[in-house]
């Protein structure tokens, strides 16, 4: 058997959407290019019908989290489409339908892939890992804690990729929200240097896919042990 690079395979992946005309991945592609490069993403499975989600629930372990795969729509939960905590292939049929039904009332004519099928981690602190791209120094990776840390308050890191360990560590290290991660009420502290390992992959994913324009993992759990990447969007410079 030949060996392939996983620079391969990641082309291989940003290509079937560019032959496609697509600028954006679909999210089992994006969590398929983060697995590629070791970044831990939750178990996931792509089903087209109701009865391969239920299949799939099975294979990867309830309870599972589903949400619909469509070119057309980039904000899954704004228009119904991530059901969480699904706990037996009863809830399984009844979430499919929903989110059927779902996105056929507030995106009327979206293009309907099918339904990513997730294990479900288990809540956890959130942060987010991004990716844009700077006119004039390139790939800007951006790290900072869920929710309104990032929206409102805007309390985020930024470093040029690529970037070193010891930048990964200082761009943890210098929100203002960094207690929050070091454990506050008697929590764990959270795993920082698997975020930081997430960090350095991503500095590598875009540093050697020069063709992704934007990648945000949002939201990342992150544990006393460990963190898993739940969503990943993953954009590509558009034109030809
Ligand atoms: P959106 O496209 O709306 O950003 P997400 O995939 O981020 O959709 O899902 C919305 C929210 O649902 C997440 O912010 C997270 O809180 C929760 N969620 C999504 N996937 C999982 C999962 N696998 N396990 C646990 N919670 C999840
Ligand atoms: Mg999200």
């Amino acid at each position: 058997m030949r060996w392939v690079a996983v620079g391969d395979r990641v082309s291989e992946v940003l290509g079937r959407a560019v032959s496609e005309g697509r600028v954006a991945l679909l999210e089992p592609e994006a969590h398929r290019v983060c697995e590629l490069y070791g970044i831990p993403v939750a178990g996931f499975k792509l089903a087209e019908t109701v009865e391969a989600a239920v299949t799939a629930a099975e294979a990867l372990g309830f309870p599972v989290v589903l949400k619909v795969v469509s070119p057309d729509i980039l904000h899954k939960s704004d228009v119904g489409g991530v059901v969480v905590d699904l706990k037996s292939p009863h809830e399984v049929r009844t979430a499919y339908e929903a989110i059927v039904n779902n996105v056929a009332k507030h995106t009327p004519g979206a293009r309907v892939r099918g339904v990513l099928v997730q294990q479900m981690a288990s809540p956890s602190l959130e942060v987010v890992i991004g990716m844009t791209k700077d006119p004039t120094f390139g790939p800007a990776l951006m790290f900072g804690l869920g929710g309104v840390f990032v929206e409102v308050l805007r309390d985020v890191a930024f470093r040029i990729a690529p970037i070193t360990e010891a930048d990964a560590w200082e761009m943890v290290r210098e929100i203002r929200a960094f207690e929050v991660l070091q454990g506050v009420r008697g929590q764990a502290p959270s795993d920082i240097g698997a975020l930081v390992d997430i960090l350095l992959k991503v500095s590598r994913l875009v540093v050697e896919h020069g063709e992704i324009d934007q990648l945000d993992l949002n939201p990342i759990f992150v544990y006393a042990e460990g963190a898993v990447v739940v969503d990943a969007r993953i954009l590509l410079t558009g034109g030809p």
